[in-house]
């Protein structure tokens, strides 16, 4: 089969690679359709660690092929998503049914191989913990290769209590800043305040249901936040990886709001100042979310398909002899999701 392969930071070729088979308990994917994250870029960029030799891909959707010896799960022709995390199911994180903390989790596309390939062996612990999720009929697989980075954004929204008639500001428009906008909306979010400084994306959010757009080199985005809410946003998700967004942060939110720290940062970023009394005074909360849980994933797949723009985010379309150029696309901020797809899969 042909593989993207990730060998060092900067350097990912595409090769052959011998198919895999599905083992007990295990099954295989003819993959669909994979995306790539904010995350890969971060991997390719050497700030973050994966298995040299791994195929990366961890947003990833196809079509279950073959099944291996005892599997009940999922049965072949199934159109399925992965929550690609390999859990342990005995840490005190699993037993509560957050496998996203995992103490021993490891992830497809870091620590095994991902969804850039045409067949991707499904191990065991992923059928077993019911990480293949089947996926509505009416939801393509180009579109449900986004469910893992929506579950994630579903998760952060969750965690910052977004439902009817929750004020959010959003620092960035990035895919994921905007992911957080058209969830957010889709739960009744509002108003919803969206600061980013690329024209264009300011212009595709405005366009996609933002209340208010700014732009943080010429406008005061605090008082436009005051002026839009009252007393300061309740929840406020910063989607970039940008430390001296934190402090801007804790000055947008009203006390006893939330900021979460959505986005990852470099490693090694440098610490960051703010000042603790806008916590202490404001009873607000920082936090931070990585990932989702299993029923999130869930319920995001079901969610997905009636979400107004959400296919929009795929802009770049990549066959796999093209997948570096997809790692190009991000790195030089052209387009939104890049899509590795394999087309004729999800033929029905
Ligand atoms: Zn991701
Ligand atoms: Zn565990």
């Amino acid at each position: 089969m042909r593989a993207t392969i990730f060998h060092a930071p900067g350097q990912v070729t595409v090769e052959d690679r011998p198919s895999p088979f599905a083992g007990p308990g295990e099954v295989r994917l003819r993959v669909a359709a994979a995306s790539l994250c904010a995350s890969d870029v971060r991997v390719y960029r050497g700030e973050k660690h994966a298995e040299p030799g791994v195929i990366p891909g961890h947003e990833v959707s196809g079509v279950v092929d073959q099944v291996g010896e005892g599997v009940t799960e999922v049965a072949e022709g199934d159109r399925v998503i992965l929550c690609p995390i390999v859990a342990c199911n005995r840490c005190r994180f699993c037993l509560l049914g957050r496998r996203n903390r995992c103490t021993e989790r490891r992830t497809l596309g870091y620590d095994l191989d991902g969804g850039f390939a045409e067949y991707l062996r499904v191990p065991a612990e992923i059928v077993s913990t019911g990480h293949v999720i089947r996926v509505p009929d009416a939801l393509p697989l180009d579109l449900a290769a986004i469910t893992e980075p929506a579950a994630c954004t579903l998760a952060s929204l969750e965690l910052c209590e977004v439902g009817a008639g929750t004020s959010m500001a959003i620092l960035g428009a990035g895919p994921m800043g905007l992911m957080h906008l058209l969830l957010g909306r889709a739960l009744g979010a509002g108003p919803i305040i969206v600061s980013e400084p690329v024209a264009e994306r300011r212009a595709l959010a405005s366009r996609w249901g933002a209340d208010l757009v700014l732009d943080p080199a010429v406008d005061d985005v605090r008082a436009a936040v005051r002026d839009a809410t009252g007393d300061g946003a309740d929840a406020v998700i910063v989607s970039v990886g940008l430390g001296s967004l934190v402090a801007p942060a804790l000055d947008l939110v009203r006390p006893q709001g939330v900021v979460n720290l959505f986005a990852g940062f470099p490693k090694g970023a440098p610490p960051v100042p703010f000042d603790p009394n806008l916590v202490h005074y404001g009873e607000v909360v920082l936090t931070g979310s990585q990932n989702a849980t299993t029923d999130q994933y869930r319920r995001t797949a079901q969610l997905l398909g009636h979400v107004p723009h959400m296919d929009e985010l795929l802009t770049n379309r990549y066959l796999i002899e093209d997948a570096p150029e997809a790692y190009s696309a991000r790195l030089a901020l052209s387009g939104l999701k890049s899509l590795v797809e394999f087309p004729g899969v999800d033929e029905r």
